[in-house]
């Protein structure tokens, strides 16, 4: 009788060891992954800011994807996060991040929470993020997973981003993840001097625009080709959440 409780015992002990070693080893694979995503893809291309290589080795993308997805987080190309929108590709979260120039005490806006990985990247580089997402669903999983990631920097909005979010604005920053066909102008309006937007615009080609205020207009620079999803308005989105 002895025996048996002593073999049961053993292996318990064994299963919980073995259990935690995996658990332990999946983490290490992914933090590999992770330098090698920010080596080959980020700094290997011209990413030089270390602020954002730092951010980009410190948040784990692959708690940001469906479970299904893990294994493919740390490749090269953007992922489905569910209601037909996307995670963008880390090279475009590192260049817009670099291109809007963040620094420690911005205060920056986001448009397109999606996941909340572009957010969690800003909040490892800036003051305070405020970000605005139009599907219901995604604003709460977002805003949750970015909670329990511990971050305190960093507001979500449930809402329309052409709108932008006045009770916070000026922004240093304002970073567009989804391309609307123009510049919105009630984002150009909630910049401060000095401000800059970074911006997809464009229906089927598509360019990224860096938008710097002047203390007199706006400096515009179109500056990499990208695909976004397209910036919805309120009416589609309703559409969207009735499928
Ligand atoms: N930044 C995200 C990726 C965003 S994909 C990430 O890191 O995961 C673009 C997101 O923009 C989608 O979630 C989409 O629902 C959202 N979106 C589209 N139009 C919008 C609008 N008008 N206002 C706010 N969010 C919008």
């Amino acid at each position: 009788m002895k025996k048996v409780f002593f073999c049961a015992l053993l292996c318990a002990l064994l299963t919980a060891t073995l259990g935690n070693l995996c658990v332990a080893s999946e983490k290490e694979a992914f933090m590999l992954n992770i330098q090698r995503m920010v080596e080959e893809q980020i700094e290997r291309r011209g990413i030089t800011d270390r602020g954002v290589l730092d951010a980009m080795r410190k948040v784990e993308r692959h708690l940001f994807v469906p479970a299904y997805l893990r294994n493919a987080a740390y490749e090269d190309r953007p992922l489905p996060i569910g209601h037909g929108q996307t995670i963008s590709q880390p090279y475009i979260v590192a260049y817009m991040t670099q291109a809007a120039r963040v620094g420690s005490n911005d205060r920056i806006l986001e448009i397109g929470t999606g996941s909340g990985y572009q957010a969690a990247v800003l909040a490892e580089i800036a003051k305070e993020i405020y970000t605005i997402e139009i599907l219901q669903p995604l604003a709460d999983s977002a805003r949750l997973r970015l909670e329990e990631m511990g971050y305190k920097n960093v507001k979500v909005k449930l809402g329309d981003g052409y709108k932008g979010w006045r009770e916070y604005a000026p922004f240093d920053a304002i970073i567009v993840t989804a391309a609307p066909s123009e510049i919105p102008e009630e984002l150009m309006s909630q910049l401060k001097i000095g401000g800059r937007m970074v911006v997809p615009i464009g229906i089927f080609n598509q360019e990224l625009y860096l938008i710097t205020r002047a203390e007199s207009g706006f400096t515009k620079e179109a500056i990499l080709p990208v695909a976004f999803v397209p910036m919805i308005h309120p009416s589609e989105a309703d559409k969207i959440k009735g499928k």
